[in-house]
């Protein structure tokens, strides 16, 4: 059931811990409808990066409703099909540009700062902050900042990524929550010298995908780097040291991967994280739900999060506005009705490992047309779960 988001002005305080896609976009339709929103950020800007997202159905028309939609076309990477290459940059197969790049695709640091810019009244940004405690009474949830500020709120979402702090003061350790795929990611961005025109291209080696493609008209390269392995121990600040992990695991790859290694560790954009999916039964306690990667994260492997985002954010907000009396009841219809969708983007990404990353020892290169169409086919499943249950704003 969807109802209208705009029916009556509520002034209750939420506070939102995270300005990611989630989080925002729920700032943005709370505020719209009367609501006092706060929301805190870890870091001391909206975040950055290169590496792009695909807004796919109804998220498209989450972010056209925002008055975003003109800007993110004008960031789309408008990349076209994508090339599969051996060891020695030989073609061997191309896949068409909607099996990866969804309606719309853009890097995520520029679909941050759009949606950021559609920020009205009501909405207040505290960056460089997070929430230290949580306190629930009768009367409404305290909250501590790590700043040392307190302040009570009517409830509290966390929408904190993968690495939710609100989940894990509110749930318990995130080892009872995150489920490792078998595999880690690295991206940086650089210039495109590979000289690429509007396209990607993916080295698929057994058990180690390498990923290019252009961003920003051409100018840039994003370069992904995916290699399967266990859980691994290391210093999540120290950068060089998970540089060299992704160097370690395409050591002996071939094409131009020691030219991009050289340049991965000049970058300064560099990320690395493990491949991990969020599982929980319950999505809300008390005064506190979560939403987005934090809540539901199905990984980058179902190349659907953002659009399971924002969808996820546009109904809770729906599910908010429409029950200003009971927010608990609010927060146990909002995880009803995004289930099925939460559910098939898991299945999405476990479906997608092998055809994304080849099993270690696969001796036949080539993905087989009937695996792309079954990952095609449940994506499609995905999507339209996400568009059933999203309202019309
Ligand atoms: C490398 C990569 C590639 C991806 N590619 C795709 C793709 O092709 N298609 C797709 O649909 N999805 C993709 N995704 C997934 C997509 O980016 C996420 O699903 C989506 O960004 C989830 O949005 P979110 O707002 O829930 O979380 P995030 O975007 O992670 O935002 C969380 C925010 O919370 C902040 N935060 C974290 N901890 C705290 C704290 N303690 N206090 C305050 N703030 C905090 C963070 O700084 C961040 O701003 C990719 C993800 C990654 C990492």
């Amino acid at each position: 059931m969807t109802h209208g988001l705009t029916r009556q002005p509520d002034s209750r305080e939420v506070l939102i811990c995270g300005a990611g896609i989630a989080g925002i976009v729920l700032a943005h339709l709370l505020a719209r409808a009367g609501l006092r929103v706060t929301v805190v950020e870890r870091a001391s800007a909206v975040r950055t990066g290169g590496n792009a997202v695909d807004l796919r159905g109804a998220a498209v028309d989450v972010v056209a409703a925002m008055g975003a939609l003109d800007a993110i076309c004008g960031q789309q990477t408008g990349n076209g099909a994508l090339h599969r290459i051996d060891h020695e940059g030989n073609p061997i197969a191309t896949l068409p540009a909607d099996a990866i790049a969804g309606d719309v695709e853009l890097p995520r640091g520029d679909l941050n700062t759009i949606l950021l810019g559609t920020t009205q009244a009501g909405v207040d940004y505290l960056f460089g902050d997070s929430v230290e405690a949580l306190d629930e009474t009768r009367d409404g949830i305290h909250v501590t900042f790590d700043s040392g500020g307190r302040r009570t709120f009517d409830f509290v979402v966390g929408a904190d990524g993968l690495h939710s702090r609100i989940r894990s003061l509110t749930f318990g350790p995130e080892t009872s929550f995150v489920r490792h795929l078998g595999c880690y990611q690295g991206h940086f961005t650089m210039p495109n010298d590979l000289d690429l025109d509007r396209t990607g291209l993916l080295l698929n080696l057994p058990g180690r995908t390498l990923g290019c493609y252009t961003i920003h008209n051409n100018h840039e390269l994003v370069i992904g780097w995916f290699f399967d392995s266990e859980p691994l121990t290391y210093d999540r600040r120290d950068i060089t040291v998970q540089q060299k992990l992704v160097a370690d695991a395409f050591a002996d790859a071939g094409w131009r991967v020691p030219d991009l290694v050289d340049a991965m560790y000049r970058s300064n954009d560099f990320y690395f994280d493990p491949i991990d999916q969020v599982v929980m039964e319950e999505l809300h306690c008390g005064r506190v739900a979560l939403v987005g990667d934090a809540a539901y994260a199905p990984s980058l492997l179902s190349g659907v999060g953002a659009t399971l985002a924002i969808v996820g954010a546009a109904v809770l907000a729906d599910e908010i506005i429409s029950e200003p009396a009971d927010v608990g009841l609010a927060f146990a219809r909002y995880q009803k009705r995004i289930t099925e969708m939460i559910t098939l983007g898991r299945e999405l990404a476990i479906r997608s490992k092998d055809w994304f990353i080849l099993p270690a020892g696969a001796e036949d290169l080539q993905i087989s047309l009937a695996e792309e169409e079954q990952v095609h086919a449940l994506r499609e499943h995905v999507v339209a779960a996400a568009n059933r249950v999203c309202p019309q704003l």
